[in-house]
């Protein structure tokens, strides 16, 4: 029997009509015959007839049959004969009944060596390899099917050759196995390269995962590190491709352009997200080089990884680190300048507003020094929850530091009547917001805010600039009382710029010796000198002398007054120092002025101590001057103070009284020798004026509470006479001195 197909079906009836048809017609030439011999019995003739029409009939369809199949094999073979790969026809006996020449080629071994001997290439196969392959051989007979399989041959020349053995049933009619038809390939170039490729690869380091696969994707190898990573078992994932890994985090259009580098540059490496086989997903760094073969084909895929979980981790904190405030957790001043960058941008191509709310809570620094850093840490915390909640989640909200918040609304309109009710709007919400008590643990705290706004579309400011605008309208703000809001306007920043470089210039001043001192003399009411005030003065290089009262409010601001007090009191201690051994002014009381921030320094008392014994003067002859907003904050730490330095002989005077809100019992409290009366009242001192009263009242309560007074300002004669009138024991005031530089101030002395 024939392993090859038989007829087709056409080829089948067409055989049988022509022999049917032969069959009449020699049926009908014997009948003829018949009627022309009458006397010849007709059974010798139709038995005959009919048989021999049979067994004709029966002949030439199977000549016909076997010429139609030896034409078809023949065909067949002569296919088979030139391919390339090694095919074979074998019955179900182990006898072959086709082997293509390439036998040779693949083998080494002729196609009589397979005629002559069934079950031949099973001989070849190498001993390793013999129970897979029978155990294929016998699935092919039992079920007619079976895997591809790749097995080692030994060839004639004695190598060892992989095979690629793909093979088919062949059955007949009624499904029974006839015999098996093979197709072999030798494959040993191809294995080799997977090989050289997986040593290669694996040289390096073991905890990346390494996949190789074919040229279709097909994974052919995985290592441990692999499984470890992605929790495969090499068998699951053999012969499927990577996208089992895919997380779906990357649309198609990642996965197009990855396939169209490795195309074009035959690498790609990059980050991605893939999922584990528990179905965490996690990021890789991936690179894939494609392998090609000598005629540039590309023959495998090789796909290295290290899992960077914990890397990615780490960035997230450093970037987290980097771009949130670590107390508020809300972004910090550079997240919130990209920010900014980006919605200007975004306003800039849409034409929409935006608005920058810059927000600052009233004397935080009272809570902070008061109560401790602890509980202005939660107030913060709490500020930045109530402030998320006054914006939507399109909106930044920002912690710039300390209390300082910014909120950025994007996006909020095109027209400016209506943008600019609306930030007031938002503005207006966070103010009560933030104004509502505050409960820190068991204290309840009551805190407010001031905000400055400022409106922003496209590019034309600068982010920096943007955020300096609402800082100038929140500065407006905090002046105009606190608690408030105040918008931006362009007039504020030119004061601004003015301010800071005022600033500036003031620290050049300090370090160019571009100040310098004035005396200004204190009598009593005969005109006898009683000491002098210390006033200070800037030369500044450009804008000539420039009044302490112009540049003093900027110094404190600045934090510059420090240093500046602190240079002052060593010149003046120096001053009298050179004195010291003067017979006119050996006695001269110096006053010097000290400012709030100064005095307020946990370390003012020791810098004073210091210099009076740096300069080695009589501590009685300086007297401080301090104005009251350096004595209201702690009574009790002001007057530990204030003890410190009278018990070394230093002396106190209340500067520019009768301005603030000192209340009698209150400045019977402090150590104070001195009440100087603000020049303001004596301005306006004339006969019948409320100052009179005024200036009298603080006179006469002086007295009773045993203090000298000083009458600043005292220009004319009237106001003189007007405040001896009144007992007044002490002057100061153009009418007797002006500040004079200090060879003026010897002169003046020397007259009197
Ligand atoms: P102050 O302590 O009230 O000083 C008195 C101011 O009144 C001085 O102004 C003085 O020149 C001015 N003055 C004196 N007599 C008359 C007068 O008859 N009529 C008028 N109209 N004014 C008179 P100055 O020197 O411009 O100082 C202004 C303020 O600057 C001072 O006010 C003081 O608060 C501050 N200041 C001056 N020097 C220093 C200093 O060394 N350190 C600190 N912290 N502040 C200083
Ligand atoms: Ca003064
Ligand atoms: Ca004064």
């Amino acid at each position: 029997m024939k392993l090859l197909p038989l007829l087709s079906k056409h080829r089948e009836t067409y055989i049988r009509f022509t022999t049917f048809g032969l069959g009449l017609v020699l049926t009908f030439a014997t009948l003829q015959l018949f009627l022309l011999l009458p006397q010849m019995s007709p059974r010798y003739f139709v038995i005959p007839t009919l048989l021999g029409l049979l067994i004709g009939g029966m002949l030439s369809t199977l000549v016909a049959m076997r010429k139609e199949i030896n034409d078809r094999q023949q065909v067949i073979h002569a296919v088979a004969d030139l391919a390339q790969e090694f095919i074979y026809l074998r019955r179900v006996d182990g006898s072959y009944e086709y082997v293509s020449p390439s036998c040779q080629k693949v083998t080494g071994y002729q196609q009589e060596d397979f005629y002559s001997r069934p079950n031949f290439m099973t001989e070849l196969i190498h001993t390793d390899d013999r129970p897979t392959w029978n155990k294929h051989v016998h699935q092919m007979h039992t079920n007619g099917q079976a895997e591809t399989l790749l097995v080692r041959i030994n060839t004639r020349e004695g190598d060892v050759r992989w095979i690629e053995h793909l093979c088919g049933d062949v059955r007949d009619d009624k499904g029974k196995i006839l015999g098996v038809r093979s197709i072999n390939m030798d494959v040993t170039e191809r294995i080799q390269r997977e090989q050289e490729l997986w040593i290669a690869a694996s040289t390096f380091e073991t905890h990346e995962g390494i996949i190789i696969t074919d040229a279709n994707a097909h994974i052919l190898r995985v290592n441990r590190a692999f499984c470890e990573i992605t929790g495969y078992s090499s068998d699951e994932v053999i012969g499927y491709t990577p996208s089992i890994l895919k997380s779906g985090r990357h649309d198609a259009s990642f996965y197009e352009d990855m396939w169209k580098t490795l195309h074009a540059e035959g690498r790609w490496d990059g980050e991605l997200w893939d999922r584990r086989k528990n179905g965490e997903v996690y990021p890789k760094n991936l690179t894939i080089t494609a392998v090609k073969d000598a005629t540039g084909r590309v023959t495998n895929y090789v796909g290295m990884f290290t899992d960077i979980t914990v890397r990615k981790q780490a960035e997230d904190e450093i970037y987290r680190l980097a771009y949130y405030d670590p107390l508020t957790r809300m972004p910090n001043r550079r997240l919130l300048m990209d920010r900014l960058h980006q919605a200007m941008a975004a306003s800039e191509r849409n034409g929409s507003y935006g608005a920058v709310l810059f927000i600052d809570m009233d004397n935080f620094k009272d809570l902070n020094d008061t109560r401790g850093h602890d509980m202005g840490d939660k107030l913060l915390v709490e500020v930045a929850a109530r402030l998320v909640t006054c914006v939507r989640s399109e909106d930044t909200v920002a912690r710039l530091g300390g209390d300082e918040f910014v909120v950025m609304l994007a996006n909020i309109g095109d027209d400016e009547a209506f943008v600019f009710k609306r930030a007031e709007a938002v503005a207006t919400k966070v103010l009560t917001t933030l104004n509502q008590p505050y409960q820190i643990g068991s204290y309840e705290y009551l805190g407010t805010a001031s905000i400055g706004v400022t409106l922003f579309k496209g590019l034309s400011t600068s982010v920096e600039d943007l955020l300096k605008h609402s800082d100038v309208a929140l500065y407006q703000a905090k002046n105009s009382g606190r608690a408030t809001l105040c918008l931006f306007d362009p007039s504020m920043q030119q004061a601004l710029e003015e301010r800071s470089a005022m600033k500036e210039d003031l620290r050049m001043a300090l370090l160019g010796n571009q100040f310098c001192l004035y005396f200004q003399a204190q009598v009593d009411a005969g005109g006898g000198c009683t000491g002098a005030e210390v006033l200070l003065r800037w030369l500044h290089p450009q804008r000539g002398l420039i009044s302490p009262a112009d540049f003093i409010p900027f110094a404190e601001e600045s934090g510059m007054i420090v240093a500046i007090d602190l240079w002052v009191l060593e010149k003046a201690c120096e001053q009298l120092a050179e004195w010291s051994s003067h017979k006119v002014n050996g006695d001269v009381v110096l006053a010097v002025n000290i400012s709030a921030p100064s005095f307020m320094r946990p370390d003012f008392v020791a810098d004073v101590l210091a210099i009076v014994n740096a300069k080695g003067i009589t501590p009685s002859l300086l007297k401080l001057e301090l104005t009251e907003t350096s004595l209201i904050r702690g009574i009790d730490d002001t007057i530990a103070k204030m003890d410190r330095l009278i018990s070394a002989g230093i002396s106190f005077s209340l500067d520019d009284f009768g301005t603030g809100y000192s209340s009698l019992s209150y400045l019977r409290r402090l150590p104070i020798d001195l009440l100087k009366i603000d020049r303001e009242f004596v301005r306006h001192l004339t006969g019948e004026s409320n100052e009179v009263v005024i200036v009298r009242t603080i006179v006469g309560m002086a007295q009773n509470l045993g203090l000298r007074v000083i009458a600043e300002g005292v220009e004319t004669q009237e106001q003189f006479e007007i405040l001896n009138s009144f007992g007044c024991p002490g002057y100061q005031g153009y009418l007797f001195a002006r500040p004079l530089p200090v060879e003026g101030f010897e002169s003046w002395l020397e007259n009197h």
